[in-house]
């Protein structure tokens, strides 16, 4: 059985156009999207009254020691928005002394006083989109920001961390993107660090079908670097944010010592969480499930949700835990990795179940733990860094194979 749910995600789908890769669920709204008088303000806050309503309907829990408002793009709400949001979930929930609250924001969609409204109603960690510092490769990958928006909004963001009003900030970049080389991924690394950011997420393209760059790389028309250097690349983001004093906690997170996302390891521990809004996945009691992807599908979903007694509706305690499957697999992804025995005794299995299962598992896994990408100690499995972190999917692939090979039922 999972504790209950300590944190919470607030889906906010809205952003000014949709980015070449991205198949996130959002509703871009154009470039005048939050000018006043534009009607596209009337859809924020016909959505928003969706995304109160469904708080509001949600069962009491434990007071919350996280929340993250993500996208889309939050930014695009003002902070009498985020406020009301909060406050609801406050009503309902309580927050624990300390929670982490956090937000992300993408450069050309505030300024500084938005920001300091932000930061004034309680948010106290932002997550920058950055993607680049290069104005060609963000023009190419379909972002609204420049390079210099990027460097200004960095600097505000470090003002206020540097005056004690943010507790921490994060920036993301993406590495492998067309065009990228060694060299220039690692001018892109360098202004990232000298833009002081305490948290760095570096994410690797992927390339969704239903997308732009999905129908270029079909068409053999994305120059996206070739996997040799795509391993460069990565061990390059290794070894030069290591000799910075970050530390990579998880496949795709650095941090300077005491900026782990406290929100984003809840979800690698197996933990419970609330979500709220369209398309947003949640897993309160252990097992996930998403909200539609529309507005039509998510307020038809949300109205059957209030026409139910709550014992009935999706929110509704259950006695399950997460698959041991998804465990293992988002687990897996952090540096202190797994312990197999524990997680399988807590999802039921025996001492004779976990060992006889666990030789089969070995064997799945025994090339990579010859040699050396997968770790063992203690009864732990961890991903070597960076050899095993770079390969880590086909780890998991293998991990896939061996469950789908068990009989469960
Ligand atoms: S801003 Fe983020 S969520 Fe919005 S389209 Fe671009 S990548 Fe997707």
């Amino acid at each position: 059985m999972v504790n209950p749910p300590r944190s919470a995600y607030l889906h906010i789908p809205f952003c000014h156009k949709r980015c070449f890769y991205c198949d996130f669920s959002i509703i871009p709204l154009g470039d005048s999207a939050t000018t006043p008088g534009s009607p596209r303000i009337t859809s924020i806050n016909a959505y928003l009254d969706l995304l109160n309503r469904e708080i509001s309907i949600s069962p009491i829990g434990p007071a919350l020691s996280t929340i993250y408002f993500g996208g889309g793009t939050p930014s695009l709400l003002n902070k009498d928005q985020l406020g009301v949001l909060l406050e609801n979930l406050q009503k309902k929930f309580g927050f624990q002394d300390g929670a982490e609250i956090t937000m992300e924001v993408d450069p050309a969609t505030f300024l500084e006083h938005d920001l300091q409204g932000y930061i004034e109603i309680g948010i106290n960690r932002l997550s920058l989109g950055g993607q680049s510092f290069d104005d060609r490769t963000l023009s190419a990958i379909g972002r609204k920001h420049t390079k210099s928006q990027l460097i200004e909004t960095c600097n505000w963001l470090n003002n206020f961390f540097k005056k004690g009003m943010l507790r921490s900030w994060s920036l993301d970049l993406i590495q492998n993107l067309p065009g990228l080389n060694v060299y220039k991924w690692f001018k892109e690394l360098e202004q990232a660090v000298q833009a002081e950011a305490p948290h760095l997420s570096i994410y690797d393209l992927t390339i969704e079908p239903e997308t732009v760059f999905g129908r270029m790389h079909e068409k053999g028309n994305l120059n996206i670097p070739i996997e040799s250097v795509a391993q460069e690349i990565d061990l390059e983001t290794n070894r030069y944010l290591e000799s910075r004093g970050f530390s990579r906690y998880e496949i795709s997170s650095y941090s300077l010592p005491g900026h782990a996302s406290r929100h984003n390891r809840m979800y690698w521990s197996g933990s419970g969480w609330w979500g709220f809004g369209m398309g947003a996945t949640s897993a309160p009691w252990g097992k996930r499930f998403s909200r539609p992807r529309t507005i039509a599908g998510y307020t038809k979903w949300l109205e059957q949700q209030e026409s139910k007694p709550l014992e009935k509706t999706l929110f509704v305690e259950e006695s399950s835990t997460m698959p041991l499957d998804e465990l293992l697999m988002i687990g897996l992804r952090r540096r202190e990795g797994i312990h197999y025995e524990e997680l399988a005794k807590n999802v039921g299995w025996t001492q004779s179940e976990c060992d006889a299962k666990l030789k089969l598992l070995e064997k799945y896994w025994q090339t990579f733990l010859n040699d050396g990408y997968l770790l063992r100690k203690n009864g732990r499995y961890f991903l070597s860094n960076p050899k095993g972190m770079q390969i880590s999917n086909q780890i998991l692939i293998q991990m896939y194979l061996w469950w789908d090979s068990l009989d469960l039922d």
